[in-house]
Formats: C-alpha cells, sequence, structure tokens
C-alpha cells in the first residue's frame, strides 16, 4: 500500500483484488488510472467454477503475446502522462517488446513437439500460457478453495494415470492438497509465482522512473 500511494499512474491488469486495493488509494489521493486489460477478446474460463475469478479468465499477463497487448496500453499512456520523454519511452516499449518476441521463441522451442502436455497446477492461472503453447493445465482447487476428499481422489488418479511427476503450486495459495497429491504418486511439487513482481510491474513510481532516463 505504501509503494501504491507513492505512484502516480496505476496500470490495472483485471483481476477482481485491484478494485479494493484502486478504491482504497481514490479515497487517500488522486492517481491517473491505465487500463492495460482492454481490447482482448477475453475467453470463458473453462476452470472458472474452480476459481473465484468468475466467467472471464483474467490472467492476460503470462502469456507473451498477450502481454504485448498490455506493454502498449502502458506505453500509450506514457506517452499521454509524459509526452516530454517521448524518445525515451519509445526506445524502452521498442525494447520490451523484443524480449518478449525473445521470450515467445524460447518458449515455443522448449514446448516443440509436446502438443498436449497437460500439467497439474493448484489455481487456473495459465490458460492464456497453455493456449500459446498447445499444453493443457488441469486446476485443482474447487470454487477458489482446496478440493473434497472424493475430488482429491479423482485428481491422484488422473495424476497416476497420465504419468504426471510434478504438481504446481503457487505461493499465494495454500500447498496442502498438491502436496498430498504429489506425496500420492511420488512426485514433487513445483512452485511458479505468476504474480511474480507484478506488484512492481502495476507501480509505476513515476519519478522514480523519469530519473532513471
Ligand atoms: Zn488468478
Amino acid at each position: 500500500m505504501t509503494a501504491l500511494l507513492k505512484a502516480e499512474i496505476y496500470f490495472a491488469i483485471g483481476v477482481p483484488f485491484e478494485n479494493v486495493w484502486l478504491k482504497k488509494i481514490a479515497m487517500e489521493r488522486h492517481y491517473r488510472r491505465g487500463d492495460t486489460h482492454v481490447g482482448y477478446n477475453k475467453t470463458e474460463d473453462k476452470y472458472a467454477k474452480r476459481s473465484d475469478h468468475g466467467i472471464k479468465d483474467p490472467h492476460i499477463w503470462l502469456s507473451p503475446p498477450l502481454v504485448k497487448i498490455q506493454a502498449r496500453h502502458v506505453f500509450n499512456a506514457l506517452l499521454f502522462a509524459d509526452p516530454g520523454h517521448r524518445s525515451g519511452h519509445e526506445a524502452n516499449f521498442k525494447k520490451f517488446m523484443e524480449r518478449l518476441d525473445n521470450l515467445d521463441e524460447e518458449l515455443k522451442a522448449i514446448f516443440k513437439g509436446k502438443t498436449g502436455l497437460l500439467f497439474l497446477v493448484f489455481h487456473p492461472a495459465w490458460g492464456y500460457f497453455v493456449k500459446s503453447y498447445g499444453l493443457m493445465q488441469l486446476p485443482i482447487e474447487a470454487e477458489g478453495k482446496e478440493p473434497k476428499p472424493t475430488r482429491l481422489r479423482e485428481l491422484i488418479e488422473y495424476t497416476k494415470k497420465n504419468n504426471i511427476r510434478v504438481v504446481f503450486v503457487q505461493p499465494q495459495f495454500s500447498s496442502k492438497s498438491a502436496k498430498i497429491i504429489a506425496n500420492a504418486i511420488g512426485g514433487q511439487v513445483g512452485f511458479v509465482d505468476p504474480l511474480h513482481r507484478i506488484g512492481w510491474a502495476i507501480c509505476v513510481r513515476w519519478r522514480e522512473s523519469l530519473r532513471q532516463l
């Protein structure tokens, strides 16, 4: 909250918990808001019932090709708010787009020939990511909560049958059921954080970023 209160622009990514933050900041001070989640054809989340996000999948920032759309929103907002540093923003935007293209190529190479590869995750955050690279995710959580014992048993059976060795969790959620499944299949729990550095990415510390130009 302290960092957010220093921000002059907030780039929203369209996740439900942001609304609470944004209301709190708006009460404290005036800030500009940039919505980076517009202009998408958000797909209905097949697993919406298993998370608490509603029907449309909000996790656009986990697929490099989709992040390019977000980056363009950020770029346009910066040009509007800070026209005096146009060339700096243009150079940074170009550099960032190149990094996204390289990452996309790298991921395509990693997942080449692995179409349909299924991975087990606690929270279904990887819908757009798996679509971009021809993979599949199977979520453990049920309506934002740990699954019931029957569902857990089904998942263990399914995991064994499909020879899944790693169960992925993210630090924001409980890893209890993931550990139960991993133990039952003799596999491991892998940590992967879809919100890593997002706190910084969405909070542009305006004056500091200007100083760096
Ligand atoms: Zn989520």
